[in-house]
């Protein structure tokens, strides 16, 4: 167990994971973003949804990160604020060294096309009143990307790209499957030669057939096109193959990050030991076996009021008096593995 610690001996949880130096493609310091409760003809704010509270995280270039956690936990609220499609509450964002996180709108057109998304349902993103070459040369045009002539072949160069036939840009989206719908939808991010993609739950609105197909894509285009990727999941199966850091989200905060197989052999948090449970892991002989199944009781607190000191506290197995008081820092705990629990203090490097 843990040893006792004085309250005044730690430091908040947004303790800046992050080593300072521009090396980094991207650089997030103490990202906040609480959304206020508005009530009344008068929209008076009544309180917060503590969405996302103190943040910090790098991104190598040509690196992936998984960004895991249950359902409301953060993780897509954080890739919204990456790209500025939420004004953060509070944090840095540092992309290339710039601070974008206090750029004005115009002066973040610069970077706009350097950070694209690709989203959870690809329907939904697609407007399905325009043909696949509308949808992608869209990108191409607003952006001055290549000369109108050339708008043709380079769409069918970004599908064929993605695996997709010339004569699918004749197509509305309809007309495809949830697999092909998604590539189309990876082939417009490309349309904008990004260097950072924040891919939010690309797979989970896909047959279970379909999901391997679509992250070996992302996979090969990282290679081929040099991109970093920011990958969120619920599931930490899927981003396994994928990732060489993980980070471990829980009601807004991260609660481990490590080096994916240093994760996934050597869990610390009790949260990701009991994520990583629920995944199954190859055994001899083809088959799969599970590590004890570890249930983690009741439900996700409410990101309105989140539970003092830990906020794991209230499900946690493991759970010392202290943790209802201490929110444990993010230490240091071996080589790249950081892991927010009372459980280490004290046995950081
Ligand atoms: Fe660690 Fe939190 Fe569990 Fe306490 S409640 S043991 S700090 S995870």
């Amino acid at each position: 167990m843990g040893q006792t610690i004085p309250e005044s001996r730690v430091t908040p949880n947004s303790f800046p994971a992050v080593p300072p130096g521009d090396d980094f493609l991207l650089r997030v310091e103490g990202l906040k973003m609480h959304f206020p409760i508005r009530k009344g003809l008068l929209g008076r704010t009544v309180g917060y949804v503590y969405a996302v509270d103190g943040v910090s995280l790098a991104l190598l270039k040509g690196e992936t990160l998984g960004l895991v956690g249950e359902s409301g936990c953060g993780k897509s609220t954080i890739g919204r604020c990456l790209l500025r499609l939420y004004e953060p509450t509070d944090g840095r964002i540092f992309f290339q060294g710039t601070d974008i996180s206090r750029l004005n709108s115009g002066e973040m057109i610069r970077f706009r096309t350097k950070m694209q998304m690709i989203f959870q349902d690809p329907y939904s993103s697609l407007n399905p009143r325009l043909r696949v070459r509308e949808i992608i040369g869209e990108a191409l045009r607003v952006h001055h990307l290549v000369p109108e002539g050339e708008w043709t072949d380079r769409v069918r160069e970004l599908l064929a790209e993605v695996g997709l036939q010339p004569d699918h840009m004749a197509r509305y989206p309809h007309e495809f499957s949830g697999g092909q719908r998604q590539r189309i939808g990876v082939a417009r991010s490309l349309a904008m030669n990004p260097e950072l993609v924040v891919a939010d739950e690309p797979v989970s609105a896909l047959d279970v057939s379909i999901q391997a197909q679509v992250i070996n894509l992302l996979d090969s285009l990282k290679e081929k096109h040099g991109l970093s990727y920011i990958v969120i999941a619920h599931d930490l199966a899927v981003v396994e193959h994928i990732s060489d850091r993980i980070a471990v989200m829980y009601l807004g905060k991260l609660v481990e990050t490590a080096r994916d197989r240093d994760l996934y052999l050597n869990p610390k948090h009790p949260y990701t030991e009991a994520l990583l449970s629920a995944v199954p892991i190859p055994a001899p002989g083809g088959r799969e076996r599970r590590k004890s199944r570890q249930l983690i009781q009741g439900d996700v607190a409410s990101p309105i009021d989140p539970p003092s000191g830990c906020r794991f506290h209230t499900r946690c197995p493991k759970m010392m008096e202290e943790c209802r008081r201490i929110d444990p820092p993010l230490i240091e705990i071996g080589p790249e593995h950081r892991v927010a629990c009372l459980l280490y203090v004290g046995k950081q490097r």
